[in-house]
């Protein structure tokens, strides 16, 4: 998921400084389950940006905000709310506030921030595991990413500063090299301690990343003649 919070109602109004007419739209994937834009925070929005002055011309929550053809469905029952608004303001992810733009083509500010790509332990609590840097190399680490999970990025063991199995940048957090150790030493794969591992390749990470499927081969007992 894609962990998000709401950005605060100071930092929504210096963005709109000079618009008066405002469309909110949120996400009905992760930016209602963080709540940042599901229907009851859209609601409650809507009345602190009419108590600041703001007209407000409607509302939608969008299945899903970053998906194109969603977006144009849902602006679809929404027409004329829209084509009221000077603006729209997304309470969704970077990526839902930048589809929306693009694809309704209105000015679309963004109403909360994208903080990263998280597990979810329960509503409210989130940490992070993955960093998508497109070269997955969790296989050498007996399954824990080193590369998200060591404030360093180290590949080749700690950097000497844990405490009691916490890292030095941040004492609340396990130094991931400990569990990596650990993990390795309840497996009996310890020696891949002592395997170097060189520089990342980074080359997947470069951005703005796209994607497109290949085309399938089928396999090939199929449309074979008997
Ligand atoms: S190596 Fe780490 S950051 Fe890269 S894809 Fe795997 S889990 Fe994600
Ligand atoms: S203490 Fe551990 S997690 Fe923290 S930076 Fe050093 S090796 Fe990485």
């Amino acid at each position: 998921m894609i962990i998000q919070k709401q950005k605060s109602l100071e930092e929504i109004l210096k963005s709109l400084e000079g618009v008066q007419k405002v469309f909110l739209a949120g996400c009905a994937d992760c930016a209602t389950a963080c709540k940042v834009g599901g229907t009851e925070e859209l609601v409650e929005m809507k009345a602190r940006l009419e108590a600041a002055g703001k007209t407000v011309t409607g509302t939608a929550v969008f299945d899903t905000a970053c998906q194109q053809g969603a977006v144009r469905m849902k602006a679809r029952e929404n027409e004329a709310a829209l084509a009221a608004a000077d603006d729209i303001v997304c309470f969704a992810c970077g990526t839902g506030s930048q589809t929306l733009q693009e694809t309704l083509e209105k000015r679309t500010h963004p109403g909360a921030e994208s903080m990263f790509v998280g597990q979810v332990h329960r509503l409210g609590k989130y940490s992070e595991k993955c960093a998508t840097c497109g070269k997955c190399v969790l296989d050498r680490y007996e399954g824990i990413c080193p590369v998200t999970r060591c404030a360093k990025g180290l590949l080749n063991g700690p950097c000497g500063g844990y405490k009691n199995g916490k890292c030095e940048v941040d004492p609340e957090k396990d130094c991931a090299w400990v569990l990596i150790y650990k993990e390795m030493e309840k497996r009996g794969k310890l020696d891949k301690m002592r395997k170097f591992e060189p520089a990342k390749d980074q080359s997947a990470r470069h951005t703005p990343r796209a994607y497109v499927w290949p085309k399938r081969t089928p396999p090939p007992s199929q449309g074979a003649k008997s």
